[in-house]
């Protein structure tokens, strides 16, 4: 049993002054101000002075890093092992295939000596081709909406995933959505170019999630509401946020805030196997060449200046709560609802994760006040220190 105090703790309900948290074990046993918690005999108390305490970053989008995507039972544990030094205690690896599923589950049962795998997020197969000039590559992992191929995924992921995107104009998409319902799957939309009435006919048939709200989908317009304002107004639609600054501009996340809240809007990465690895030029195996420069990626021989050409982000989940708090100006009681509640609930996985508070896995983050990860354990285990 050990104890860990700080001068604020983050729970994210509420911020509390001369916090402590207490963990027996995988759990937290207790949690709260210092006058109202009584640390047991024997246990090993840190005072980590002004520093703070906050619920491990849940990242509900993230394909990779350090050179790896989770394609491997091996590239995942050498994501896994990153990623606590990033401030992230868990993560959905986000895939596209069945076999991608069956070495996700293989890592996870051998275990990665770092984040907690909490589920698996499928982007594709199911998406809307992109159709880029002479870029037939892109489209190359995608299908149809196909009811068995679904099952059979779900299968390989031996239940596990949690979140799935879906081209939502694709014919068959309104009966994948209902299939993926009955699997226990939220269903995403992605990757879409379609209209308002096509999004609202997909949330009739049990949408309830947006894959980063605003990229490599249909902006708002005041007379064409499309996608982006189906998302930003309809409340039974949770959406993911893309939080590096790069993606959206801060003044579009503060307009989806003031839409949705804090309760509503997962803050992610998508961040990419070129994270933690310098800049330069990347192939990727299906021959997209990917050029990395100044921390962002983009598809090679696209205008910077061109919509639909990012290639995921290499940039972490500790920089994005740096960029909510110090460009879109949230507090940390937000910027941690966003980064680990939020992204809990909407998974399903808020039981156990996602807050501190007693009975729930020991994932928790020690920043410093100009919010650098100076440590992080998971499930009680320390996995990083700086
Ligand atoms: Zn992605």
């Amino acid at each position: 049993m050990f104890a860990l105090k700080a001068k604020t703790l983050v729970t994210p309900y509420r911020v509390i002054e001369d916090g402590v948290v207490v963990v027996d074990g995988e759990q937290i046993k207790y949690v709260g101000s210092s006058q109202n918690v009584c640390i047991p005999e024997g246990c090993e108390v840190t005072d980590l002075g002004d520093k703070i305490l906050a619920p491990g970053c849940i990242d509900i989008h993230h394909h990779g890093a350090v050179g790896c995507r989770a394609w491997t039972a091996e590239g995942v544990k050498k994501i896994g092992a990153f990623l606590p030094s990033t401030g992230c205690t868990s993560w959905l690896p986000t895939v596209n295939d069945a076999e991608h599923c069956r070495q996700i589950m293989q890592a996870k049962r051998e275990g990665t000596g770092g984040a907690d795998i909490a589920g698996i997020h499928m982007e594709g197969p199911f998406l809307a081709p992109k159709n880029l000039p002479g870029k037939p590559e892109v489209d190359a992992h995608l299908r149809k909406p196909d009811l068995k191929l679904l099952e059979q995924i779900q299968e390989a992921a031996e239940g596990n995933v949690l979140l799935m995107g879906v081209g939502i104009e694709v014919e068959g998409a309104l009966e994948l959505i209902r299939g993926m319902r009955r699997l226990g799957i939220v269903p995403s939309v992605a990757h879409t170019k379609t209209d308002y009435a096509t999004f609202m006919k997909a949330v009739d048939a049990g949408l309830r999630h947006a894959t980063h709200l605003y990229n490599v989908m249909t902006g708002l317009h005041h007379r064409r509401p499309n996608v982006v304002g189906g998302v930003l107004t309809c409340d039974e639609v949770t959406t993911e946020l893309i939080g590096d600054g790069f993606h959206v501009h801060p003044v579009a996340m503060d307009i989806a805030i003031r839409c949705k809240g804090v309760g509503k809007i997962a803050l992610i990465t998508d961040q990419s196997e070129l994270a933690g690895l310098p800049d330069g030029r990347y192939e990727r195996p299906n021959g997209v060449a990917i050029i990395k420069k100044d921390g962002i990626c983009r598809m090679e021989g696209f205008d910077e200046k061109t919509d639909n050409t990012m290639a995921g982000s290499s940039l972490t989940i500790d920089h994005n709560v740096r960029t909510m708090v110090n460009k879109v100006g949230l507090s940390l009681k937000e910027v941690f609802t966003m980064a680990a509640l939020t992204p809990a609930t909407i998974v399903g996985i808020n039981k156990t994760k996602g807050s501190l508070e007693p009975g729930k896995d020991a994932d928790i983050v020690v920043w410093s006040k100009d919010l650098v990860v100076e440590a992080a354990y998971v499930k009680g285990q320390k996995r990083y220190s700086r």
